[in-house]
């Protein structure tokens, strides 16, 4: 068995690979390798039955050469400070690969979202922002949504920074509800955008899409997205997704051999991505073990859950089948699963390639705040894939022109625009 992987180890890693490759000078590499800033703070919160239940908060912003911090917050009962530093590293990348002028920054609690009421919930989004709200900001550091974090805990965290601050300030945060200083397209932009790289990806390996099929693990809001734009864009096939049940502490995949419904899985999913078992075996679909999804023959797999799932130990049972990995989830493959797919010749969309569309669409938001202006759904997801085409081909001409795997290319290109900022700056 691999050892549980520590993915701020795993970030770190991935990055000295490229850095080596790149003969990067040692001082870019120590800026690089760890976070200019990291935040981490209680937040006491007033239960509903009057107690008081302190909460471990995080902040980090790994890099800002290129612009203010951006990414997400995390409520996950198993975050840890190593979780968020990777997964802010990874914005780092991620918004310089997507050529959008924003650093990389991520934040967590530690709690289940789903043991909390709604005021609960309320309170600690509000004690989040009262923690963090003098190191944040339009022009500092931007939170969004990420796994256990929604568009309405982002109109709460917007709305309490606007009250500390004196002013309405919507360009705070992003993802929030639409109404409320939220943009159209923001809840399918990563879906969405992981469907315009595996469009790019096919285009590249001369495969026709129609008909081809996927199988997704997860069904939160990436893979919603990703099954519902890979049936209607590309007019494919998904077989199977696997979710999270919250009540029996494990995983299931959700297997049609001839195409699962999305809108109808939807409907029997809550707003954390369980899908309610007896509904789905009612209407037909086999339900199977939690690693099923991984298994099965198809041409596209992709893993739109969480970080280190294809691993050593379960890489090699990946069907031959497979031609592209899209990988919505952040850090979902570890780098001995890399090393296998590599000599298998699957081509890889890496994660902070593949699902930049939420973050994006993020800067799009951000931009529709400034302006006070907003645009129809149509300008925005055209806007998206105009910008997601250009970062999949930047690394695509990479990757062939030095011949480098797609994960390495995609770091070679981002590092070079974050390490040209930081000279431009002076900083080096
Ligand atoms: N949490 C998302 C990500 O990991 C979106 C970040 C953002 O919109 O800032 O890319």
């Amino acid at each position: 068995m691999a050892e549980e992987k520590n993915p701020f180890e795993m970030a770190q890693a991935q990055f000295d690979h490229v850095a080596e490759q790149m003969n990067l000078e040692p001082s870019v590499r120590n800026m690089l390798r760890w976070p200019m800033r990291e935040f981490r703070f209680q937040i006491p919160v007033r239960m509903d039955d009057g107690s008081i239940e302190v909460f471990f908060g995080f902040r980090v912003q790994h890099n800002d050469a290129r612009g203010p911090a951006k990414g997400g917050i995390r409520f996950a009962a198993n975050e840890t400070l190593d979780t968020v530093r990777a997964l802010a590293t990874w914005m780092t990348w991620k918004c310089a690969v997507a050529d959008i002028p924003l650093g990389g920054g991520k934040g967590g609690v530690v709690v289940d979202p789903a043991s909390l009421t709604t005021g609960e919930k309320e309170r600690l989004c509000r004690g989040w922002i009262d923690a963090v709200w003098k190191v944040i900001g339009p022009r500092n550091d931007v939170p969004a949504p990420d796994v256990g974090t929604t568009p309405q805990m982002m109109g709460w965290m917007m709305d309490e920074y606007s009250k500390l601050k004196g002013e309405y300030t919507p360009g705070v945060i992003t993802g929030k509800p639409v109404g409320s200083g939220g943009s159209l397209g923001r809840t399918a932009a990563t879906g969405f955008g992981v469907v315009i790289h595996i469009r790019e990806a096919m285009k590249h390996l001369k495969m026709p899409s129609a008909g081809k099929t996927a199988s997704i693990q997860g069904f939160g809001n990436v893979a919603q997205y990703a099954a519902i734009n890979f049936i209607e864009m590309l007019q494919g096939k998904v077989i199977s997704v696997s979710s999270w049940d919250r009540t029996d502490r494990c995983a299931y995949t959700f297997t049609k051999e001839d195409g699962i419904d999305p809108y109808f899985l939807q409907s029997i999913t809550d707003q954390y991505g369980t899908i309610d078992k007896e509904e789905a075996a009612a209407a037909g679909y086999k339900v199977e073990d939690g690693d099923a999804w991984l298994k099965k023959d198809v041409d596209v797999l992709i893993p739109a859950a969480r970080e280190g799932v294809i691993t050593e130990d379960n890489v090699e049972q990946i069907s031959e089948q497979v031609a592209i990995l899209a990988e919505g989830a952040n850090g979902p493959t570890t780098l001995e699963a890399d090393a296998v797919l590599k000599k298998r010749g699957v081509f890889l969309i890496p994660d902070f390639l593949c699902n930049s569309g939420g973050v994006t669409c993020s800067y799009f938001e951000q931009v529709q705040n400034d302006m006070n202006y907003y645009w129809s759904e149509e300008e925005v997801l055209s806007k998206l894939d105009q910008k997601m085409s250009k970062a999949f081909k930047a690394v695509l001409q990479m990757s062939l022109e030095k011949n480098l795997f797609m994960r390495d290319a995609a770091y070679w290109v981002a590092i070079a625009s974050v390490e040209r900022a930081m000279r431009l700056r002076g900083w080096l």
